[in-house]
């Protein structure tokens, strides 16, 4: 295939019948789908074609089922990453320049120009563009805009005043994921891995130690009650020091992040962990005496290092007090009294339907845990605080919380406690370790003086769930992903002092950072394109405008007249989103789910009403290239562009759709596009021979096996149509490209024997049917290909804009398809009885069943999808004929041997067969004994057992059974 010449072909003929440039229909149902708009930072890799495909493969899906489909795309420069490549190349960074000249062949001229941030962006943007032309993305390209534009600056500014006119944008003191090293809040795209930075909130309780407070950080302050010990590690180092005032022992490691989350702290002195073991310190809530003890587990740098153990309900407490009891050596080193340990009460504080007695002794003992490395014991702490959350009631011994629920009792003694002075707040990354991509860990800083929005305000995450609750999501397993991060999801500071973007309306010395600017903007698709065709300007784009479109507010002519945009234009503006929104599908890759979906769906909710809340989510895995993660290390990263130039856009669409449903990793193998090619020139191959002979389909003349090919036509038609209605693509690809070759391969095998003139037309019509149906299943997925045989096959309009094939229900032949597996079945049993026996042979004789060896088989079919199969119960139903009667001993004999044949018959196989009834199989295998005669080399017979004529010299005949004829070689 010459990719490159059939590739600018239909590129220019999409381009000129400008087939994705999708305006209002009214009376048409709509499809507006959108991916996220990418980073010009770099070019796209193989990597990134996975989401962008999939969402070009159900838009030109969509298009083929009847929708108006509307596919739009844009560029994201907002932000510091792009500031941050035009700074390495800048200082020469080696690697970075490297990258550019020998992966991604950019011209070393180009290069030295890229240390202006906006070239870098309009170099790679075009760069991008270029790529999705080629790889042939079905975009309506007039709508494109960046968000430096200063009308789509205008636009978000109308975002922001609504978010901040509703209370949801602060200024104050915020905590934010922060690198210590570079200075800089970081979120996902500045870790690595891509890790989205999770912030807790945790509950510091201060113990006392003489003049000393000990505070232990903990997410379950009501577990207060449980309390038995302190940990500390003994090896570790401990700071005696001044916090705000108040006299602190925490590890030295805490002392240094506390200073993040503004606290004053002067270390006055350092001390070993193991000076503390064996003294006894003060619970704030009961005022009872507890022992400190030495514990290797507690890590210096969570936390603050002091830890309370609540052994009823921790599984680690409860085993590491466990074990320190066995340790004789360790309680003489530190001189702990003899039988302290054991002496320890355990009390539960919290009871639940499924535990009894101590919840974690129970839950050690189910799974076996048998010492505190045991890796299980951190399943068996999260089952076992989410089985005690949902629920689980305070106990007795709580005093006035007895019987609450534990979210209720966390927020009182919560209360309790910071009354009394003995609590404090602070944050931890609850996903510990991030690490910058600059190596150094990340922690979280207390900022002052910021902008956020405030997604943790609770009636804003209500209608978040409403709208989560309303949407569909492919695949729907991810669901509980969003309820966690609308679970945990707090404050998110929104501007920046530096990169590109909008500045904050209401104060310009802030940027509006990128995760906050790309939330709604799928709605400014519908402006975009009447911005560029009139080049309306920003001062046009008043609030007041935004309101009319975007919200129905207001009156048009005053609009219109105040912002100059004609009150055609402007009146066009709000139908088309009147038309468009709601958003049909938002396609993303899965790390986005913790930060751009959520926010995604909460600015919705906060700014659109409920009719214009988005539809559908869907989410796809990642891509690994010969089963390694893409790295520049593993030298396996390859530009998309390069991709589409070596192998066809086609291959590659496909080869990164077919190995993975959604949320699995995709698996590309350049062998693997290979395939795809030699699949598709295949293909070509059999259109142009049957072309050029091919007549007309007589359906008087059709044999059981044109009648099977017709009819599993419709049986790919209809399981491809199923499988992309849910975007499962690797089932898709699955059956229109390897079944229906497997078929149409069993179908030109069985075919092509004693062809006359009249047969090869009656074939080549039907192989022309198969295809001319095929080719629009696979037109989503290689588009470029597909036009050019629709061309082929006569047709003047593009296929991208034909009809989704429909099943024919009255082209299911399921006589046909039973008579062609037998045929294929019977074919194979013979050979392996010829390769077993190693004998040439000359005859060969098939013996079909007798009628009443047909109806005992249909009684027992019929039993069995009763679900009622009782051996006494059918053969007195079937012995009350005569004719079985008759044959009682016969009857009673075949019954019992066919009886677990008939069990494993498949369900849709046994209601078929049910429904066939009596299958003439001698009539069948007659029509076959040429094909059978080739494939065999010899002579065939076909006899029904009753035939008094027939040729049987070892008895043979009475093993045939319905679906499998008895066979003799001779
Ligand atoms: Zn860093």
């Amino acid at each position: 295939m010459d990719w490159d010449v059939i590739q600018q072909k239909w590129s220019k003929r999409w381009d000129k019948d400008r087939i994705f440039e999708t305006d209002p229909e009214p009376g048409k149902p709509k499809f507006y789908l959108t991916v996220a708009y990418p980073y010009p930072n770099s070019p796209q890799h193989i990597g990134h074609g996975r989401t962008y495909t999939l969402t070009d493969v159900y838009a030109r899906y969509k298009r083929m089922k009847g929708y108006n489909v509307l596919f739009p795309m844009a560029f994201h420069y907002t932000g510091t990453p792009i500031l941050a490549m035009s700074k390495r190349i800048a200082e020469g960074d080696k690697d970075l320049i490297d990258t550019f000249k020998k992966i991604y062949k950019i011209h070393p001229e180009i290069i030295p120009t890229l240390i202006e941030p906006i070239k870098i962006a309009k170099y790679f943007h075009e760069e991008i563009k270029v790529g999705m032309k080629e790889i042939g993305y079905s975009i309506d390209w007039r709508r494109e805009f960046t968000t430096i534009d200063p009308q789509y600056s205008a636009f978000i500014h109308w975002q922001f005043n609504k978010l901040r006119k509703k209370g949801l944008i602060m200024r104050g003191s915020h905590p934010v994921g922060w690198c210590p090293k570079d200075r800089n809040p970081v979120g996902q795209h500045d870790t690595l891995g891509d890790v989205e930075p999770e912030i807790g909130e945790y509950t510091l309780i201060m113990f006392k130690l003489e003049k000393y407070r000990l505070p232990t950080a903990t997410l379950r302050p009501e577990t207060l009650f449980g309390v038995t010990n302190i940990w500390i590690n003994p090896e570790a180092i401990y700071v005696k020091a001044n916090v705000d005032g108040e006299s602190w022992i925490i590890s030295q490691e805490a002392a240094e992040k506390l200073q993040y989350l503004s606290m004053k702290i002067t270390i006055e002195k350092e001390v070993k962990g193991s000076d503390f073991i064996g003294e006894e310190v003060e619970n704030p809530l009961s005022k009872t005496k507890i022992s400190i003890l030495p514990a290797s587990f507690v890590d210096p740098r969570n936390g603050t290092g002091v830890v309370m153990s609540v052994p009823a309900h921790a599984p680690y407490d409860y085993q590491a007090l466990k074990d320190l009891g066995k340790r004789q050596e360790i309680l003489q080193k530190y001189k702990l009294r003899e039988g302290l340990i054991n002496s320890i009460k355990i009390p539960v504080i919290i009871t639940s339907v499924e535990y009894s007695g101590i919840p974690s002794e129970q839950i050690i003992n189910k799974m076996k845990i048998d010492n505190q490395n045991d890796p299980k014991l951190e399943d068996a702490t999260s089952d076992l605080y989410k089985h005690e959350f949902h629920l689980g009631k305070m106990a007795e011994g709580t005093g006035k919380y007895k019987g609450m629920s534990i979210s209720d009792a966390r927020d009182k003694v919560k209360d309790h406690i910071f009354t009394a002075g003995n609590g404090k707040v602070i944050y931890e990354i609850l996903n510990r370790p991030v690490i910058c991509r600059c190596g150094t860990e990340c922690l979280v800083k207390i900022f002052e003086e910021q902008w956020f929005i405030n997604y943790g305000e609770s009636k804003w995450k209500d209608l978040a769930r409403k709208c989560i609750d309303k949407i569909d999501i492919l695949p729907e397993e991810i669901r509980p992903e969003f309820d966690y991060t609308i679970g945990w999801l707090k404050r998110k500071a929104c501007a920046r002092e530096s990169g590109l973007g909008t500045k904050l309306p209401w104060d310009k010395e802030w940027i509006i950072e990128s995760l906050s600017d790309s939330v709604i903007y799928m709605s400014y698709y519908l402006i975009s394109k009447y911005v560029n065709k009139y080049n309306l300007s920003k001062d046009q784009l008043t609030e007041n405008v935004f309101d009319y479109i975007l919200l129905g507010e207001g009156n048009l002519e005053d609009e219109a007249r105040n912002s100059s945009i004609g009150i055609k234009i402007l009146q066009e503006m709000r139908e088309e989103f009147e038309y468009f929104y709601p958003l049909d599908s938002r396609h993303s890759g899965r790390d986005l789910v913790p930060n751009h979906l959520t926010f995604f769906l909460f600015n919705h909710s906060a700014i659109f009403p409920e009719v214009n809340w988005p539809r559908q989510i869907v989410i796809n895995g990642s891509v690994l290239m010969d089963g390694k993660k893409m790295s520049k290390s593993f030298g396996n990263i390859i530009p998309l562009r390069e991709a589409v130039k070596t192998y066809g856009a086609d291959p590659l669409r496909l080869a990164i759709l077919a190995t993975a449903e959604l949320l699995q990793d995709a698996d590309i193998s350049l062998s693997l596009v290979k395939t795809f090619n030699e699949r598709i020139e295949r293909l070509y191959g059999t259109i142009v021979w049957a072309l050029d002979k091919r007549g007309a389909l007589d359906k008087r003349e059709l044999r059981v096996e044109d009648r099977w090919m017709l009819s599993r036509l419709q049986m790919i038609i209809k399981q491809s149509t199923d499988a992309l209605e849910k975007l499962r693509c690797r089932e898709a690809i699955h059956n229109i490209i390897y079944i229906a070759d497997q078929d149409v391969q069993w179908y030109l095998r069985r075919s092509k024997v004693n062809l006359d003139k009249n047969r090869t037309a009656i074939i080549t019509a039907v192989i022309y049917e198969v295809i001319q149906t095929r080719i629009r299943l696979l037109a989503p997925f290689a588009p470029f290909i597909s036009e050019e045989i629709w061309e082929l096959m006569g047709n003047r309009e593009t296929i991208s804009t034909a009809v989704w094939p429909k099943l024919e229900n009255s082209k299911i032949d399921l006589e046909a398809e039973e008579g062609e597996e037998l045929i294929k079945n019977l074919l194979e049993d013979t050979l392996k009885i010829v390769r077993v026996t190693n004998i040439k042979p000359r005859k060969v004789i098939y013996y079909t069943s007798s009628e009443w060896k047909w109806k005992v088989y249909l009684e027992m079919l019929q039993s069995v999808d009763q679900d009622s199969l009782d051996m006494r119960l059918l053969m007195s139903s079937i012995m009350q004929k005569e004719e079985m009667k008759r044959r009682a001993k016969q009857v009673s004999s075949f019954t019992k041997k066919l009886i677990e044949e008939v069990r494993t018959v498949p369900l849709d196989m046994r209601k078929r067969r049910l429904k066939i009834k009596i299958l003439n199989e001698s009539d069948i295998l007659k029509t076959a004994t040429d094909f059978l005669e080739k494939e065999l080399g010899a002579e065939v017979s076909i006899y029904n057992e009753t035939d008094s004529y027939k040729y049987d010299p070892r008895d043979k005949a009475v093993y045939s059974k319905p679906y499998r004829p008895a066979i003799f070689i001779e």
